[in-house]
């Protein structure tokens, strides 16, 4: 059984905001960086935002260097995730022996470890109020250390509430797709837009920008100046575009078929 197929396996103990545990990580720990192999870390569009811009990479350069993409089971929306260097420890491609060289940038997941988000990991329960749980890898000492916390303290000490922030339009609407009867499927060019603004975020601009986008959308000019400069804002602009695209009368079809790029 793989690490990934093992940690699959093990029930995930519900905990909330005020869920206490003993928890220290630190460069002395024994396990130190062994949790940065063979894990799976799905990214959220925050993450790539901030990750491109500290290895100065467009986000298709990104998405094509760094990740892999998946469909999610249940609601049929592409994920990407993390690509481990295809070798027998299948480590983060960004871990050195003295750690993560880009920790300032990491990853909501690496943030939150030891705590897995129902919502990231798209597990079942996570269409209500979402719920955190224990990753639970054997080879972390880290629960050994004498250190309290609660959820709440945790995440606010990893610098993971404004990840969430930002990314809440997007995880609203994926949680939101998980509720939809399973007979709405998405087509193909959903998908692919959903995909876009999700994680190419330079390419939705182009999209907009030099596209018939905005002869058919309507967008104020101070909106347009913003969302040309700031890729959080172009995010949240998207998600909401993406809303209609998704989830309102017109179907997807028609919709997408809107906004066809200039030739
Ligand atoms: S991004 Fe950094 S913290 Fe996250 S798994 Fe990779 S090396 Fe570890
Ligand atoms: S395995 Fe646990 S204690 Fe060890 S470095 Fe990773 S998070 Fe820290």
């Amino acid at each position: 059984m793989s690490q990934k197929d093992k940690m699959a396996a093990i029930e995930p103990v519900r905990l909330g905001p005020n869920s206490k545990f003993k928890f220290e990580c630190h460069k002395g720990v024994k396990c130190f960086t062994k949790c940065c192999s063979g894990i799976r870390i799905t990214l959220t569009p925050y993450d790539i935002i901030r990750l491109k811009k500290r290895l100065q990479l467009s986000s298709e350069e990104f998405l094509a260097i760094y990740t892999e993409p998946h469909l999610l089971e249940k609601t049929n929306l592409p994920v990407v995730t993390l690509k481990m260097v295809d070798d027998e420890k299948e480590a983060c491609p960004f871990l050195r022996e003295d750690g993560c060289i880009l920790y300032e940038d990491r990853p909501t997941t690496c943030r939150y470890y030891p705590l897995g988000v129902a919502t990231l990991s798209h597990k079942e329960g996570a269409d209500d109020e979402g719920f955190y749980f224990f990753v639970n890898e054997p080879h972390c000492l880290g629960f050994e250390e004498d250190k309290d916390w609660t959820v709440t303290e945790w995440r606010k000490d990893q610098g993971v509430d404004l990840h969430d922030e930002i990314n809440k339009k997007w995880t609203d609407l994926v949680v939101r797709k998980r509720s939809f009867p399973p007979n709405i499927k998405l087509t193909d060019k959903a998908k692919e837009l959903f995909f876009m603004v999700s994680y190419n975020i330079d390419k939705f601009r182009e999209f907009v920008f030099e596209s018939t986008f905005l002869e058919r959308f309507q967008v104020d000019e101070e909106t347009q100046a913003k969302i040309k400069e700031d890729d959080v804002a172009l995010l949240n602009f998207g998600i909401d575009w993406l809303k209609d695209i998704l989830f309102q009368q017109t179907s997807p079809e028609e919709q997408a078929a809107t906004v066809s790029p200039k030739k």
